[in-house]
């Protein structure tokens, strides 16, 4: 056996029992002939004391060990004496008295710390000895903390009914709006398998197979651009029921992580409890974004009325093209510089702003960039329907009204940093729903679908396909929290004929609809129950509950921001052998 207890788990409780651990050298000191070696594995570190008594063969083996050393300690675990425990070690009330050590394993000089987070290399340094890396205390934090997530999901899941099932990842093209990554075939010349943008084809497969309420945890592999924090595979709590309406999917979830937070992470706190719930127009109206972060609140304000015979020209041209003047208010932001409020010009003009129009609300009167065009009529008017006291700065958009929703909505997320306005412990789920069944698509000039083209059009509105696609809303919907969007989903399409119109509507042609989906048509035609689902994502979830900023700090091995493997080198090159069983000829 090679050992008793892990590290991390002795107490005081566990005074006068002889233990054998296992672990790295966190940390090595010598004081006047004793050592102290921390010892660490996954669930802690807790001191172990060399005294200068132990046999000298044992002290001359252990006089070299160093830090990340893999050793083997037989000992006696003590009460360390009053005044000496470590309140800041969770076993810091004891030490293990070595009575025998052996050198499991010696460790070369690490490339970098990872007794503690100080000193970081580059990511890609960490990512290369990602196994390294993930030693370090609060990495491995992250790592349990994702396990916790999961496995939570998957008991309360399974209270409800649901069973969990794997779906392959070799399969066909299954359109979430991204290329695919293809697996080329070598028994099929020329021909590829796609991997799964989602197991969205399958797990409604799995309806019409009759499996009622499925989950999977199932990696989605899209071949997106490397912007943002994107990874080329991810990971979603995929899941799908029958015989269920939009709001018994969304009560399911919302139970489901209302009940995970306090399981998972007692440090964060809910916003509301239901979770407020936006049609899609709304919420764009309200935050400019259909992913609102709703820890704070600077609304759009509407002033365009107020605004309706305004000499000011910036305003006048934006109503008069039928645009909107809208208006956020940023607190106590009056005093701001003439650099910070230049700043926030170009942010808006990044944002696609002409300009950025401003009202210091101070004690001497309005100030700002629009004082001397805005009447104190409409100036009072305009506090008393935003409610902006003195020492606000108000901040107005006059433009075409996507616009001017679109700016207002990016200055209040940079407001939001700048201000500090969002409490951290904070998680503002909410439910968006409604949203337009259609997007249309300027470079290709035909539809794409909004979600994606196997979500069911609202009932109420089948009949503006030929006519105004563009008003059709669908049953889609969205779990946004803190300005993220956290899960996607909708209630499916499950006749054939919709399917079919839908298809066709996204352009595809008879021949391509049969060649890709036939298969899901002909199902639609062996009995399919109504069904719908939705899919979170795990690993912006845990980032967001481990305060990381970015979600390659909750994956375990995951590809640096450019997608690659720099630990493995992947991708890279394979052999001509290779290629040619694969039937591949590579172009130069
Ligand atoms: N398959 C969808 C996605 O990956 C989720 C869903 O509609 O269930 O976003």
């Amino acid at each position: 056996m090679y050992r008793t207890h892990t590290c991390g788990e002795l107490r005081a409780s566990h005074a006068g029992q002889t233990v054998t651990l296992a672990g790295w050298v966190n940390r090595r000191r010598d004081h006047g002939g004793v050592a102290f070696f921390d010892l660490r594995d996954r669930a802690g570190t807790v001191q172990v004391t060399i005294n200068p008594d132990l046999p000298k063969e044992t002290l001359d083996r252990i006089a070299d060990v160093r830090f990340e050393w893999v050793l083997q300690i037989e000992g006696l675990v003590q009460k360390r004496p009053e005044g000496m425990a470590n309140p800041k070690m969770e076993t810091g009330e004891v030490e293990v008295i070595a009575k025998s050590v052996t050198i499991l394993n010696p460790a070369k000089t690490l490339p970098f710390m990872v007794s503690s987070d100080a000193d970081l290399p580059d990511e890609n340094t960490r990512l290369k000895y990602r196994y390294l890396d993930l030693r370090r205390e609060s990495m491995t934090r992250n790592i349990v903390l994702r396990h916790k997530v999961v496995k939570f999901m998957r008991d309360y899941l399974d209270k409800q009914g649901f069973i969990e099932i794997e779906t392959p990842i070799m399969f066909k093209a299954t359109p979430e709006g991204a290329r695919d990554y293809l697996v080329p075939s070598r028994i099929y010349p020329g021909q590829f398998y796609a991997l799964p943008q989602s197991p969205q084809q399958l797990k409604q497969l799995l309806m019409v197979a009759g499996m009622d309420k499925y989950f999977q945890i199932a990696r989605c592999f899209r071949d997106e651009d490397l912007r943002g924090d994107r990874q080329p595979e991810f990971t979603q709590l995929d899941l799908e029921m029958s015989f269920v309406h939009r709001d018994d999917v969304l009560a399911l979830v919302e139970g489901l992580y209302t009940a995970m937070l306090p399981a998972v992470a007692p440090n964060k706190k809910l916003l509301s409890s239901p979770w407020p719930k936006f049609s899609h127009h709304e919420v764009v109206e309200k935050y400019g974004t259909d992913k609102p972060d709703l820890r704070f609140g600077m609304e759009l304000i509407d002033v365009s009325e107020i605004f309706a015979k305004s000499e000011f020209k910036v305003f006048q041209s934006a109503l008069s093209a039928g645009g909107v003047v809208k208006c956020i208010v940023a607190p106590k932001s009056a005093e701001m510089s003439r650099k910070e409020v230049d700043a926030l010009t170009e942010s808006a003009k990044g944002l696609g702003a002409k300009g950025l129009a401003t009202l210091a609300i101070t004690a001497e009167g309005p100030k700002g960039t629009a004082a001397k065009f805005v009447t104190e009529a409409e100036a009072e008017a305009v506090k008393s329907k935003t409610g902006a006291k003195e020492g606000d700065l108000i901040l107005f958009a006059a433009d075409a009204r996507a616009i001017v929703n679109k700016v207002l909505g990016g200055l209040r997320v940079i407001l939001r940093d700048k201000l500090d306005l969002a409490d951290k412990t904070m998680m503002a789920f909410a439910w968006v729903v409604d949203f337009p069944m259609f997007a249309w698509n300027e470079e290709e000039k035909r539809w794409d679908a909004e979600h994606h083209p196997f979500t069911m059009p609202q009932l109420q509105d089948l009949d503006k396909f030929d006519t105004d696609p563009g008003s059709i809303l669908s049953d889609a919907y969205d779990m946004v929290c803190n300005g993220y969007e956290m899960a996607s989903g909708s209630i499916r399409i499950h006749r054939r004929d919709i399917q079919n119109k839908i298809f066709q509507m996204l352009g595809h042609s008879d021949e391509a609809i049969q060649a890709k989906f036939g298969h899901m048509l002909e199902a639609f035609e062996y009995g399919a129950p109504p069904h719908g689902g939705m899919a979170p994502g795990i690993d912006r979830l845990v980032m967001l509950l481990a305060d990381e900023p970015n979600i390659r700090e909750v994956i375990a091995f995951p590809k640096n921001q450019a997608g690659r493997d720099v630990m493995a080198d992947a991708p890279s090159e394979v052999e001509p052998k290779q290629l040619k069983e694969l039937h591949i000829q590579i172009r130069e």
